[in-house]
């Protein structure tokens, strides 16, 4: 079963399936007859070409280290600055996030070093965050995880794998907290059905009861996110 939100469009005209994204959204167009479950399979098949290309639409606008007034984090959006300093580091409070860079850095690698101060500071909130998320649902679900892994990619927010191997995107920690926790309860899902079938939402939604919310909001913010 794929890993991405899509729109439906069932058609009683319609004889062949059709997948596109436009605008971010992926809709797929089918037959209303259409068997649900070859659907699903031949979504999966796509999955990797729907990343890809959801990767490369377009931004609403680059994002540019130097002069950009807010960050998001925990789904806020926090004042953002950045000056030069002895040492790199960076510094936050509830409302402000401060980078710091080293003052022996080029000039022109400044936007690279801020970016990676940033995302170097996801991956340790999100060490944390996720760690204690899992700890906390597994036992919730009875479910037995073998590990943790914490990314940086641009094309999934997670995932599970049959060794019971789960892996988190760090760039949720962008997100509210309970987006976070949907995809923990998600990939936790999947330790109990290796699909998308109505049993693993009745599971997630058993511990999720507002994932359709959280689902909303990571298609809406995808972009951001993943940029
Ligand atoms: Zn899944």
């Amino acid at each position: 079963m794929p890993d991405f939100a899509y729109q439906l469009q069932l058609s009683n005209k319609r004889r062949t399936v059709q997948l596109l994204i436009r605008n971010g959204a992926v809709i797929v167009r089918a037959p209303k007859s259409i068997c649900r479950q070859w659907l699903q399979s031949w979504l999966q098949q796509k999955q990797d070409w729907v990343y890809k290309t959801l990767a490369v639409q377009p931004e609403a606008a680059p994002i540019c280290w130097l002069t950009r007034p807010t960050v998001l984090l925990g789904g806020k959006a926090l004042a953002y600055q950045w000056s030069l300093a002895k040492k790199s580091g960076l510094a936050r409070t509830e409302q402000a996030v401060t980078l710091y860079l080293a003052e022996r850095i080029s000039k022109k690698r400044y936007p690279f070093y801020l970016q990676k101060l940033w995302r170097e500071y996801l991956t340790t909130e999100a060490e944390q965050v996720f760690g204690q998320l899992v700890t906390d649902y597994a036992a919730k679900m009875q479910l037995q995880p073998k590990a943790i892994i914490i990314g940086d990619w641009r094309s999934r927010w997670g995932y599970c794998k049959q060794s019971g191997e789960l892996g988190f995107n760090c760039r949720l920690m962008q997100a509210p907290l309970w987006v976070a926790r949907y995809v923990v309860v998600h990939e936790l899902a999947h330790l109990r059905h290796m699909n998308h079938s109505a049993a693993f939402w009745q599971l997630v939604q058993a511990f999720e009861p507002d994932y359709q919310a959280a689902k909303a909001w990571l298609n809406k913010h995808q972009h951001e996110l993943l940029a």
